[in-house]
């Protein structure tokens, strides 16, 4: 049995969006669960789309992600060069594309802007495109070594009978058969020299001998094209994977203008990379099961692309959070503090013991920046009505709070133990004293130290992080407010 061997092949054009990094896990995925290989390949044919940085942004990702690639730009497996520009100094597309021209396959096309401005176009998949009418493609073999002789401007087309039709096969959408007549004689070599994408991949998976290749769906129209290639040159094509497109939850495609397409935006707002990358697995797969929480070597194990829907795959934020939250609460306490860390300093500026409000919120965050609107009452005892004194099933209201706070106040001045197990057992003694519940005395005095309705810890927890003096300080502020 051949290897498995996939390839994540990105244009290095800005951020990864959602959809690469499902691409590049699905490839990971598919080869590492069969021991094959993946490799990355940098696609940089279109020097007009290159946006510097972008190269480094893939390989950053791939890292953090553990999307490990065994062969790449950066890893020579003897497949090399892995950088499309640099295969092109080799003269491999020009070499393929001459073969292709000695069979009929493809042709030198010497037409100038206004000429092809003076064609008709067409609109796919919402890019106008030119129909080239073939007008080289009668150049005589004289005619064409003038041309190249005098150094005029070319490129190099596909030709594609325009009777007859074209099948390929899709593990997911199965035979595909299109009428010649729909396909146009695309670029192969442009006038710069640079291959186009639609020839480079197609030279590349087959001499770098990939098995399988992942892409989007948006490619499905153009591999009768590819297919055509591999035709020509005999060369058997790979197994193909086209895969859903991810919409937002008003199910129009995922764009940048959801604020969270990249993964360094999803990571920038607080989401876990392995939560990330659990979520966007299950962006078009599923398995035979209804789980959902996926660790790497665990998805290794259970994918299995037959698997892979061909409905779209809606991004959605609520759930993504959700996971989030999961992968949070199940994180070891200091990998968690790391990350947590920052967003309490943000918060919290006083001398307050972090950790334990670190703790606190362990449980009640989906993403970390939900921390800071859990502790803003740290630093500074926020506005709050006095109607949240009252509290149907604790019994309490204005008038029974101010009683119990008056009451208190000189006990927990009088008391200096100010840890959470000497308030509370306090607090309790005070309660059974007076034969009240502990929610009648505990109530009050949690929204006196808050002035929050829900706060992450109780109130004598709240006490102990505070201390005396500031615990004293918001005791008398809540008096003051409900004597009013
Ligand atoms: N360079 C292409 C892209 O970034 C790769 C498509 C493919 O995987 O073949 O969209």
């Amino acid at each position: 049995m051949t290897k498995i061997r996939t390839r994540y092949a990105p244009s290095p054009t800005g951020k990864m969006h959602v959809g690469n990094l499902r691409s590049a896990l699905y490839e990971f995925l598919i080869a590492k669960h069969e021991g094959g290989d993946f490799m990355l390949r940098i696609e940089d044919t279109d020097q007009e789309r290159f946006v510097e940085g972008a190269t480094e942004i893939i390989y950053r990702t791939l890292e953090k992600t553990g999307l490990i690639h065994d062969e790449g730009p950066d890893k020579d497996g003897g497949y090399g060069p892995y950088v499309q520009s640099e295969r092109m100094k080799t003269g491999i597309y020009l070499k393929y594309a001459k073969e292709l021209i000695e069979k009929g396959e493809a042709y030198y096309c010497f037409c100038d802007k206004e000429r092809l401005a003076s064609l008709k176009t067409e609109v796919v998949e919402g890019k106008e495109i030119t129909v080239y009418d073939k007008h080289c493609l009668s150049l005589t073999k004289e005619e064409i070594e003038k041309n190249l002789a005098e150094g005029k401007p070319y490129v190099i087309r596909q030709n594609i009978p325009n009777e007859g039709t074209t099948t390929f096969h899709d593990e997911l959408y199965g035979d595909i058969t299109v009428e010649n007549s729909e396909l146009d004689d695309m670029i192969l070599i442009k006038t710069d020299g640079y291959p186009t994408y639609n020839f480079a991949n197609v030279v590349d998976d087959h001499t770098m001998n990939i098995t399988h290749v992942v892409r989007g769906n948006e490619y499905l129209s153009s591999s009768p094209k590819y297919q055509r290639l591999y035709d020509a040159f005999g060369w058997e094509s790979p197994v193909y994977v086209h895969l859903p497109l991810i919409t937002d939850e008003n199910h129009k495609k995922l764009s940048k203008r959801s604020g969270h397409s990249s993964f360094e935006d999803l990571i920038e707002q607080g989401f876990v990379t392995e939560a990330v990358v659990n979520y966007i697995a299950l962006l078009g797969w599923s398995p035979e099961d209804n789980r959902e929480i996926f660790t790497l070597d665990e998805l290794i194990k259970e994918f299995d692309y037959h698997r892979i829907s061909k409905s779209p795959a809606v991004f959605d934020i609520v759930k993504l959070k959700w996971m989030n939250g999961e992968y949070i609460k199940a994180m070891d306490f200091d990998t968690y503090y790391e990350m947590a860390k920052p967003y309490i300093d943000e918060a919290v500026k006083s001398d307050v013991d972090k950790k334990k409000l670190a703790e606190w919120v362990k449980t009640r965050i989906e993403v970390f920046p939900d921390i800071c609107a859990l502790i803003d009452f740290v630093d500074k005892l926020p506005d709050y009505d006095i109607e949240m004194y009252t509290h149907k099933k604790m019994k309490t209201n204005a008038e029974s709070s101010l009683k119990v706070l008056k009451d208190l106040l000189p006990i927990l001045e009088a008391h200096d133990d100010y840890s959470n197990d000497s308030l509370y057992a306090l607090l309790t003694k005070y309660v059974e004293e007076k034969g009240y519940k502990n929610g009648y005395v505990l109530w009050p005095v949690r929204t006196a130290v808050s002035g929050k309705q829900m706060t992450p810890a109780g109130a004598t927890e709240l006490m102990e992080l505070f201390g005396k003096e500031e615990t004293l300080k918001r005791i008398r502020t809540g008096i003051e407010l409900l004597s009013k």
